[in-house]
């Protein structure tokens, strides 16, 4: 085995790894979101009566209290997401660079560490998605919906004359349902950090001068529509297909949700 094929060997474990931090990640993100169900739970016993019952005249009133409900999501839903994004960067660039050296002897200083995962946090909280949206505007939508459903469940709980513990469950579900979009939230902006590392890494390295995008397959139906696929099967520089500059940054993130990976081209010197 060639050093490119040794280091493609040890990428593709990494992509694995990856993918299980990633689904720790989305645990983590959905456990502190749901931090307000214990909120929600003291504000809805402050407006029972003593036989646990909302009265309707308060109804207004306890949406308009929604509010710090909504305010706290984004609250929560911002720090995981800011610290996701750190580690997810930080194991990264450790992780590429250990590689490196084991197989090239050839690694980037500490100093030079910290500045790539603080140039990869500024790029991925400041990208703009397909969809217009930058980050802190996907963590908004998300409260909002979370705070509309809750809105939704209250309203006609307590218009049915339901009491709070009836309530409780219902709103529970409604973290449960929504879980999905943190989880999508996750796995887009982890897996963007990690990517957009891999690749800062590469542009500072001498050993590396072209990265290649790997989409994986099988994951997904319509995989062949994704734009991943696309781009790993795109020759633009007549290097191969799949091959890009490190600073091209459409590999960065191909498509909401995706898990394709970064892998490095070594330079023929270091074959
Ligand atoms: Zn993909």
């Amino acid at each position: 085995m060639n050093n490119q094929a040794r280091l493609d060997a040890i990428f593709e474990r990494l992509a694995q790894q990856y993918g299980k931090l990633n689904e720790k990640q989305q645990a983590y993100a959905i456990r502190e979101i749901g931090r307000i169900r214990g909120e929600l739970a003291d504000l809805l016993a402050d407006y029972a009566d003593s036989d646990g019952n909302i009265k309707r005249t308060r109804i207004n009133r306890l949406m308009r209290d929604l509010d710090d409900i909504e305010k706290q999501i984004r609250k929560y839903g911002t720090v995981a997401l800011d610290e996701i994004i750190k580690d997810s960067a930080a194991w990264t660039t450790t992780k590429v660079n250990g590689a490196l050296n084991s197989i090239v002897g050839a690694t980037v200083t500490a100093s030079t560490f910290d500045r790539i995962n603080r140039d990869v946090f500024r790029y991925v909280v400041n990208r703009y998605g397909d969809d217009g949206l930058v980050l802190s505007d996907r963590i908004w939508s998300i409260s909002a919906d979370i705070r509309e459903e809750i809105s939704a469940v209250l309203r006609s709980g307590i218009i049915r004359g339901e009491g709070v513990s009836t309530m409780i469950p219902k709103v529970r579900r409604v973290h449960d349902n929504e879980t999905w979009k943190i989880r999508r939230l996750v796995q887009t902006e982890g897996s963007t950090a990690y990517r957009t590392a891999t690749a800062y890494n590469a542009e500072r390295s001498d050993v590396v001068q072209w990265v290649q995008i790997n989409d994986r397959p099988g994951m997904h139906r319509n995989h062949d529509k994704h734009r991943c696929f696309i781009l790993a099967n795109e020759d633009r520089y007549r290097e191969g297909p799949g091959i890009f500059k490190p600073t091209d940054s459409e590999i960065y993130s191909p498509h909401p949700n995706c898990t394709s990976f970064i892998t490095y081209v070594l330079d023929e010197r270091w074959l």
